[in-house]
């Protein structure tokens, strides 16, 4: 449907019976849809269903972008150094790859400790690597108690710094995109693989646009952390990093370990 014409002829033409009608339940329709959330249903159906749930923030690490941190770091009025050094952890995951790409470099340049890390893990090491540098929210170890679901027991559990003991989030306004498109895709087929998300349940939504939105950026810092360097991308760091094989945690890794393995394409 042409959606500009339909709009033009509306506009110039004095609604008839039957175009009035077709206004009103237009207009109805906006309205019933502007108060859903992206997953289609209303704010307290969705608010209700996370914060008696809070497993995604227990579940994973949340990848953050250069422009999404320093809304967060507005947002608890600290600077940029400070959030970056103390509130997020570096995570780089290493994917066995051997055709020539965006980071993707060979294990020459694999400092010595990383190198027998993987080594260990691996037995041969494959001539290169993938390598995807990250940063990522803290994650620490808190009372996750839910009051809304009044469970007797308090439960100690690794979660993201930020989700609060009834499962809200302190930095909702400016939480990340995983956050916000968490499990990415909503259909029926993946269902089963999120058992314990109640919105994906509950939802036919397909968040699949937006998560394609979302890569697009990814793949753009990619690029970038590809062609400037890590610490160009990032000009304040985490004080501590994990080494990752594919999504398995094998040690720890400091930014000038990842700096040697992937020095910049310009060679400054
Ligand atoms: S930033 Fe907020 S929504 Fe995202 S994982 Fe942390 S607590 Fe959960
Ligand atoms: S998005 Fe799903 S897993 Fe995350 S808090 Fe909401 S219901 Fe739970």
């Amino acid at each position: 449907m042409n959606m500009g014409t339909k709009a033009t002829k509306l506009i110039s033409n004095e609604p008839n019976k039957q175009t009035k009608k077709s206004l009103a339940s237009y207009g109805a329709q906006a309205l019933k849809s502007a108060k859903l959330t992206s997953f289609g249903l209303s704010r307290k159906q969705e608010s209700d269903i996370c914060l008696s749930c809070g497993e995604c923030c227990k579940r994973y690490w949340i990848t953050i972008l250069p422009n999404e941190a320093k809304k967060i770091a507005a947002l608890k009025s600290v600077s940029l150094k400070d959030f970056l050094e103390n509130a997020c952890v570096l995570n780089v995951k290493l994917f066995t790859k051997t055709t020539p790409g965006v980071l993707t470099f060979p294990t020459t340049f694999f400092p010595k400790r990383v190198f027998e890390i993987v080594k260990k893990e691996m037995g041969a090491v494959p001539e290169s690597f993938f390598i995807v540098p990250q940063l990522v929210l803290l994650r620490l170890e808190k009372n996750t108690f839910n009051f809304l679901e009044k469970k007797s027991k308090t439960e100690m559990r690794f979660a993201c710094n930020y989700l609060k003991a009834n499962n809200s989030c302190e930095i909702y306004p400016a939480r990340p995109e995983p956050c916000k498109l968490f499990p990415f895709i909503a259909m029926p087929d993946y269902r089963e693989q999120y058992p314990f998300c109640g919105l994906y349940q509950k939802t036919s939504k397909d968040l699949s646009i937006e998560s394609r939105i979302y890569y697009k950026k990814v793949q753009q810092y990619f690029k970038d952390v590809n062609d400037l360097g890590f610490d160009r991308v990032w000009r304040y760091q985490p004080k501590s990093g994990l080494l990752f094989l594919g999504e398995k945690q094998i040690g720890d890794i400091s930014i000038r370990e990842l700096i040697q393995m992937t020095p910049r394409k310009d060679g400054d």
